[in-house]
């Protein structure tokens, strides 16, 4: 099955000069969403994971798919006073200003093995804000994992340290 016909190209949005990569048409075809799913998991090198990690918004869609594959849990990283009980946040560079990300402080536990999953790896910002969020709480990047990676922004590099995978490359 050939992923590339599932998802389109929004020219900008959400704002001028972003070629935004919609992934609905993936999501409301079932054999598309059932291949995605396997695809990613076949992607996870280490399967001993204890938590998944996803990333508001659209990462919200597979990791819990992921986590219960893995028999792991799944955690949220949100933005700004969204999660209820006691946070612990991250600021990260935009190209314009800055943005925060916030977890809570009891969803990892120190050596949890943790899986990290967004639908896209853009600049790298979020992504590397949300290993930092877990570093702080003592848990252990096993590795990153997206659908899909837009290597003309390099954003694997903001993530030196950790083992990066993407189904699909741009
Ligand atoms: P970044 O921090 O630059 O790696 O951006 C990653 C976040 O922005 C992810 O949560 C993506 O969902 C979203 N994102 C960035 N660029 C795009 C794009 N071209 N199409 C769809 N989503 C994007």
């Amino acid at each position: 099955m050939n992923l590339n016909d599932y998802i389109r190209d929004i020219k900008d949005f959400p704002k001028e000069g972003i070629v935004f990569k919609d992934i609905t048409p993936l999501l409301k075809n079932a054999e598309a969403l059932k291949y995605t799913t396997e695809a990613l998991f076949n992607l996870i090198d280490d399967k001993e994971i204890d938590k998944v990690v996803g990333m508001e918004s659209r990462g919200f869609i597979f990791a819990p798919l992921l986590a219960s594959k893995l028999n792991a849990g799944f955690v949220p990283v949100r933005k700004p006073g969204k999660l209820p009980a006691d946070t612990i946040q991250e600021t990260y560079a935009l190209e314009y200003g800055t943005d925060v990300l916030e977890i809570h402080t009891d969803s990892i536990k120190k050596g949890d093995k943790v899986l990290i999953h967004d639908d896209v790896l853009a600049t790298g910002g979020t992504a590397s804000a949300v290993c930092k969020l877990i570093e702080a709480l003592g848990g252990e990047i096993v590795q990153c994992n997206f659908l899909l990676e837009l290597d003309f922004l390099n954003g694997k590099d903001k993530l030196e340290k950790h083992k990066v995978k993407s189904l699909l490359h741009y």
